[in-house]
């Protein structure tokens, strides 16, 4: 906490994902929560090789390239390679170690969907996730944010509704941010580029153009390896 009256510099945001592909609901979702919460900046961190998941069916290079085109009219938008750079899987406890420590005392703001906050607890190290960022959680359609457990406790302990708060410390704080719900997910563009049908509209047209001739995901099999 800083001295009363004071503030730190505003917070910069930390949104990871698969990213496979990058689609409008993502990058929607990002601005409104850079807007509404004041951010500095939004570091867009795509996983390497994701712990909870599938192998993603675009390598590193084609997800991060997508990316880039996606954002690169939007100043604010930064991708951050790092996970893509570093081997084994990709914990967003490390990324978030590294620029905690870069930063600080810069508050740091790690955006999730509703979908991956419920997850949460099957994060490594999850507990202390809130110890080196603030939790920004955006509202996702079909993902109704009904906590349990350890996680209802966090959030009851932790939940502010007073933007503010976000620059009164640096990490710690639990905030639930309303955005316009688009319900576009990767999984759904996968499948419609594989059956050849046009994702346009759903991602940017400079998305489109990449994914179209992108033989991973026409070509792309859906292994499901866990229930
Ligand atoms: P997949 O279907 O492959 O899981 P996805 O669309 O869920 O892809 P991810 O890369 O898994 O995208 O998600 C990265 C982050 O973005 C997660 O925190 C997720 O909750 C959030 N997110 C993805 N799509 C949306 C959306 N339409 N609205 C709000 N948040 C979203
Ligand atoms: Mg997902």
């Amino acid at each position: 906490m800083t001295p009363a009256g004071q503030t730190l510099p505003a917070p910069v945001g930390v949104f990871g994902g698969t990213f496979d592909p990058v689609h409008h609901g993502h990058l929607r979702a990002a601005l409104e929560v850079l807007d509404s919460c004041g951010l500095a900046a939004m570091r867009l961190v795509p996983a390497g090789q994701p712990p909870h998941r599938n192998r993603p069916v675009a390598g590193a290079e084609e997800r991060l390239r997508l990316l880039q085109v996606a954002t690169a009219g939007e100043p604010r938008f930064a991708v951050d390679e790092s996970e893509l750079r570093r081997a084994g899987p990709s914990y967003t406890i490390d990324t978030l170690t590294v620029l905690r420590a870069a930063l600080h005392p810069q508050p740091l703001c790690l955006v999730l969907g509703a979908d991956a906050f419920l997850g949460l607890p099957d994060w490594h190290r999850w507990r202390e996730l809130a110890e080196l960022a603030h939790l920004v959680v955006m509202h996702r359609p079909g993902a109704p944010l009904r906590p349990e457990g350890d996680l209802a406790q966090l959030l009851a302990a932790r939940r502010s509704d007073d933007v503010g708060d976000l620059r009164r410390r640096s990490a710690g704080v639990v905030r639930l941010q309303p955005v316009t719900q688009l319900d576009i997910s990767s999984t759904a563009i996968r499948a419609l580029v594989r059956d050849g049908r046009d994702p346009r509209y759903l991602v940017p047209d400079a998305v489109r153009d990449l994914l179209v001739g992108s033989s991973s995901y026409r070509h792309s099999v859906e292994v499901q390896v866990r229930a």
